[in-house]
């Protein structure tokens, strides 16, 4: 079996002196591909600074961070970029969708970041539209669809590049019980079919019967079960 995450060790440290905030301790944990698993923990708990350096958004004080063989810590601020771009899809709690853009257009706009020729986009935007239920919103603009449609477009969005990592921030946090039960049965169909791995965070317990595993998070230390 291949892994798809493997950090050791890993440190967050924000400010200095008194304000000094130690948000990830000394966390090793591992993700195989293929899983969908969540880490739990109240807020503040350190979930965000977590897949932020997973996502390398951030940067860790100190640890490893393994991204299916590669090490995120030893990679410079183009590398990571590039690295980033190719193998990453972010999924937010407030969905961070364009609103000036169609849901055809956000989704777009990643693959023209990624430098795909508009002739390859087409068959892949409507597929990914087609896996969340919306071909029928593809003129729309995301004011016009609910929270629930939102996200599901966010989550096109991410995986429209074929990342082989999903890290989903909350991604349930702004829906009812029965939205966010859509949204995670759209992850497990994604993990099944898409070939990708998915890590969220969430303070919810309703993932626990959607996730291969979970992981939890208390005061930025990985508690043992
Ligand atoms: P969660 O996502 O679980 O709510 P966070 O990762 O956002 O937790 O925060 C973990 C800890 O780090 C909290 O104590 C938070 O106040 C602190 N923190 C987060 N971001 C920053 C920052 N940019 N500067 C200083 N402290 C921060
Ligand atoms: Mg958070």
């Amino acid at each position: 079996m291949t892994i798809a995450i493997k950090v050791e060790n890993l440190e967050r440290v924000y400010g200095s002196g008194e304000q000094q905030v130690r948000a990830l301790k000394k966390v090793s944990m591992q993700v195989m591909a293929g899983q969908f698993m969540a880490i739990k923990g109240r807020s503040g708990s350190g979930k965000t600074t977590l897949l932020n350096c997973l996502g390398g958004l951030d940067k860790p004080s100190a640890g490893s961070i393994e991204i299916f063989g590669s090490e995120l810590t030893r990679l410079n601020d183009d590398q990571l970029t590039k690295w980033r771009r190719e193998k990453v899809g972010f999924i937010f709690q407030s969905f961070g969708l364009l609103p000036t853009l169609s849901a055809y257009e956000n989704v777009e706009l990643m693959l023209r970041i990624n430098g795909v020729p508009f002739r390859q986009r087409g068959e892949r935007i409507e597929h990914c539209l087609g896996l969340v239920g919306l071909e029928k919103w593809a003129t729309h603009r995301p004011y016009e669809m609910s929270g629930g449609q939102q996200q599901r477009l966010a989550i096109a969005r991410a995986i429209v590049t074929k990342p082989q990592l999903i890290l989903a921030d909350e991604p349930t946090g702004e829906l009812d019980t029965e939205t966010a039960g859509i949204i995670l049965e759209l992850f497990q169909n994604i993990v099944a079919n898409e070939k990708m791995t998915i890590f969220a965070s969430t303070h919810d317990s309703l993932v626990d019967d959607y996730v291969d595993g979970v992981l939890q998070l208390h005061d930025g230390a990985i508690q043992v079960a």
